[in-house]
């Protein structure tokens, strides 16, 4: 049987921000009912920590698939002409485990984690929200921006980074792509202060957003630092937030924005309020008033990458894209 392979190119052109966003509300609506499964991912670090190869398995139950995503973390290509995040996506049959499909993890990985943050902005954020900040200016700052526009109604856009001159370059190209204002701003604080939304999207390992700077009525989406020793929110800022996560096991486990304040003794697990597959549920409650600060933090789950794999996976054998390889033998061929 022929596995299909499909690049980059093509899981930007079938993988659209808003059928991605529908495929992340019920990836994440199966695994709150027990129809998915996700299990921690493996973490394997370099010896001198320049990079990670992480291993993320996960099955759905509807459709039936189940696959693994094998994807290097590499932090200091952001100064280099690679991407941070590099693998593929393998999906798989469940009747015979058979390989269905290799897919391109480095965009799927921008895709689906900016469409869960768009997700958990419709549900979390003011109805009002148009003012929109962005900490960095990398692979998930293009991609965020994208989401929160399918989100809400944003009418200004300011983006810090830890460099100027790339943030000067994102606030360029994106103001002409999607005909809006963005501006790249000096300091954190400035694009903080003003925003309704917040989106932290850098590979910093200390916190980039100090809980002072956020206006009441906030919603933030906290997506870098997915390990438990980093971290880009200040204690102030977790402790002063309605905290909503992908997945507890994971917040527990990985999550520094969530562990640091823990462990200095800041917060424990009863300040999650719940998951996002809870809230889609209606099993929790999101916002309850302007003035509250919502913090969905977000550390990526295979189930999402597996239902992006899956959606691409019947898209392009409908349009016969991609191209075929011969991989599965029969026994005794
Ligand atoms: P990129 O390499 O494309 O961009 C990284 C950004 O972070 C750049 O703007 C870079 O600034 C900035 N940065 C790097 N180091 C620091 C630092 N020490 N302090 C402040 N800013 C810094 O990476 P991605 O956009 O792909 O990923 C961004 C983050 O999101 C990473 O932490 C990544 O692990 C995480 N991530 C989370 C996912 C999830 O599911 N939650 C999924 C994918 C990624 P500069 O331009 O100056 O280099």
């Amino acid at each position: 049987m022929k596995v299909l392979v499909v690049n980059h190119e093509e899981v930007k052109r079938y993988l659209p921000m808003s059928d991605c966003m529908e495929a992340m509300e019920n990836a994440l609506t199966l695994l709150n009912s027990g129809h998915a499964m996700n299990p921690l991912r493996n973490v394997l670090w370099l010896p001198d920590k320049a990079g990670l190869m992480a291993m993320m398995p996960a099955s759905l139950s509807k459709p039936a698939v189940m696959g693994l995503k094998a994807i290097s973390v590499f932090p200091g290509n952001s100064k280099t002409g690679f991407d941070s995040h590099q693998g593929v996506v393998m999906l798989f049959e469940t009747r015979n485990g058979r390989l269905l499909a290799v897919i391109d993890a480095t965009e799927v990985t921008a895709i689906r984690t900016a469409a869960v943050s768009g997700v958990a902005t419709r549900l979390l954020a003011r109805e009002d929200a148009s003012e929109l900040a962005i900490l960095g200016a990398g692979t998930q700052a293009r991609k965020h921006l994208e989401a929160m526009l399918e989100a809400r109604h944003i009418k200004r856009v300011r983006v810090w980074n830890r460099s100027l001159e790339n943030a000067e370059r994102f606030a360029e190209n994106t103001a002409g792509r999607y005909h809006l204002e963005v501006k790249a701003v000096a300091s954190a604080r400035e694009a903080a202060a003003a925003a309704d939304i917040i989106c932290t999207t850098t590979s910093a390992v200390e916190p980039v957003l100090a809980g002072g700077w956020i206006a009441p009525g906030t919603h933030i989406n906290a997506v870098g630092a997915c390990i438990p020793t980093a971290r880009e929110l200040d204690s102030e800022a977790v402790v002063n937030s309605k905290l909503y996560v992908d997945r507890r096991e994971s917040t527990l486990a990985e999550a520094g924005d969530f562990i640091i304040p823990q462990k200095k003794g800041r917060l424990d697990a009863g300040h999650i309020i719940g998951e996002i597959g809870e809230l889609l549920s209606g099993q929790i409650t999101g916002r309850t008033g302007p003035d509250d600060i919502t913090l969905f933090k977000s550390l990526g789950l295979a189930v999402e990458d597996v239902a992006a794999a899956q959606l691409l996976y019947s898209k392009l054998s409908e349009t016969n894209g991609g191209i075929r390889v011969e991989l599965n033998a029969k026994r005794g061929e």
